[in-house]
């Protein structure tokens, strides 16, 4: 499914720091060949054309491929990006399977035809029509989540598509087109194409892309809107994140640490959806910040291939400098350090680790306030009343995820009406559900992915008149 080149990419262990694979980049000549072959395939080829129920039937096949090799899909990006093994399997891998399924029953009960009774009279045929070929780019946090999120709706709905994984994590891209192999899909109808932001640029910029579907940073997805913008090419934006947890008087600390470690220091902190605010009212402050401190405190950091371990390194040696410079800019600016901090864990010499680090008294103008850090490391703010903490929360140029915890769900829910983002939990991160839409507003990006809104994403609506005779 790759196609030869001169540049090569190595992948390292963000554990080791070794090489553990090197492997074949996508030359501008294979990105050329490979949206001719979409082209081809979708313009010409059986795949648009198919009864859905075919297509669903396609995916069946898939799943159960994929279900029997998940150990080593598993394992394969523990190594790669240094996911803890538990996270690899639970998430990283059984999460994607599962979508996959749910997102075959949604496509079943989908309404690729319908009929409406016209306002002039006559009846009106609405026919939703794949959108064409689909460049989907992909980071390397959750690779095989965010790939299925993509490149499942897009095949359900009958389009073909060029797969650009993050040059850190190509190999388990490069696994899951080896299973794609065994479907013996018509030629053209998925490519995987390694490689980097070169890549990602040339394709998305290819006026034979019909969409864009990114995830990844901001400034990534402005450079990829404006590129868009120059073909009209359709493109949905899946970006960065700054979400807060709103913790009302009433939830219990214990209760509440618990559950904002888990949504926010899974993947060792690079999440998007992380609840990295954490907003405590001023009168309980100590009480949520110990509880926060002892969660964090506990957390065991080291090898990812460990069932043991709950943090991992980073993925680079680039974003651990970055990390660790937004601590010592959290300490510079006069947040109050109460775990961890920017020295390397205890014990650690080698791998690209930092400590899980728990910041109070913080102040909603910080640096580690407002940038995404994309590690272990949280911010408490305290706030006064409940006016406060909605400013608070939606004082951000993201929009991504929140939360409120509390006892009282009707207050949360009126407090998640306030906050301007695409997805909320009450007592709960936001976790992506493959039956609702998952997606940002403001810097966060737009576009909505799963639920029946993702397989829209992939559509185009056409309304066919036929005139009554006479
Ligand atoms: P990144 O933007 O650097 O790279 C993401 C992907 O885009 C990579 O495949 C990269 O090669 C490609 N790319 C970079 N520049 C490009 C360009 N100009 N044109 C086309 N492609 C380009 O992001 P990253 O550091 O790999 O990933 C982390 C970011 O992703 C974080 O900001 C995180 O919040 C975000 N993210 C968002 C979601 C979401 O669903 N909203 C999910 C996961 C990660």
């Amino acid at each position: 499914m790759t196609q030869g080149s001169t540049e090569r990419i190595t992948v390292v262990s963000p554990h080791t720091e070794q090489p553990i694979a090197t492997i074949d980049a996508a030359s501008g000549a294979d990105v050329d060949a490979a949206v001719a072959a979409a082209r081809h395939a979708f313009d010409h080829g059986p795949w648009p054309r198919l009864d859905p129920a075919q297509r669903i039937a396609v995916v069946g096949r898939l799943t159960e491929i994929y279900a029997a090799r998940g150990a080593e899909m598993a394992e394969l990006i523990t190594a790669e990006i240094g996911a803890p093994s538990t996270f690899s399997r639970r998430a990283q891998v059984g999460l994607p399977t599962a979508m996959m399924g749910a997102l075959a029953t949604l496509a079943a009960d989908y309404p690729w035809q319908e009929e409406r009774a016209g306002f002039f009279g006559g009846t009106v045929r609405i026919r939703r029509e794949p959108v064409g070929v689909v460049a989907a780019i992909i980071p390397w946090n959750m690779p095989q989540l965010l790939i299925v999120t993509k490149l499942i709706p897009a095949l359900l709905t009958g389009c073909t598509v060029i797969l650009k994984p993050a040059p850190e994590s190509p190999l388990d891209a490069l696994l899951l087109a080896e299973m794609l192999d065994e479907l013996d899909l018509p030629p053209g109808v998925v490519q995987v194409l390694p490689g980097g932001a070169e890549v990602g640029a040339q394709l998305v910029g290819h006026p034979g892309v019909d969409k864009v579907s990114f995830t990844g940073s901001t400034a990534a997805g402005r450079a990829v809107a404006a590129a868009c913008a120059a073909n009209l090419t359709k493109v949905s934006l899946e970006l960065g994140g700054k979400s807060a947890a709103i913790v009302l008087d009433d939830a219990d600390p214990a209760t509440v640490a618990t559950g904002v470690r888990v949504a926010s220091l899974a993947n060792s902190g690079q999440v998007c959806n992380a609840l990295s605010r954490i907003l405590v009212p001023a009168g309980r402050a100590g009480e949520y910040v110990d509880a926060l401190a002892a969660e964090l405190a506990g957390l065991r950091v080291g090898d990812p291939a460990d069932s043991k371990t709950q943090i991992g390194p980073l993925i680079s040696r680039r974003q651990q400098d970055r990390v660790r410079g937004y601590i010592n800019a959290g300490v510079e600016q006069g947040a109050r350090l109460v775990v961890g901090g920017a020295e390397l864990p205890d014990g650690i010499d080698r791998g690209w680790y930092v400590r899980p680090t728990l910041f109070a008294g913080a102040d909603n103008a910080m640096t580690i306030a407002r940038e995404e850090v994309f590690g272990p490391v949280l911010t408490v703010i305290e706030y006064r009343d409940e006016t406060e903490a909605l400013g608070i929360a939606n004082d951000s140029p993201y929009g991504l995820a929140g939360s409120v915890w509390t006892e009282d769900i009707d207050r949360g829910l009126a407090l998640a009406a306030g906050v301007r983002t695409g997805t909320f939990g009450v007592n709960q991160g936001y976790t992506m559900d493959p039956f609702a839409p998952f997606g940002g507003v403001k810097c966060s990006g737009y576009g909505r992915e799963l639920g029946r809104e993702g397989l829209d994403a992939y559509v185009d609506a056409k309304s066919i008149a036929v005139a009554t005779p006479r």
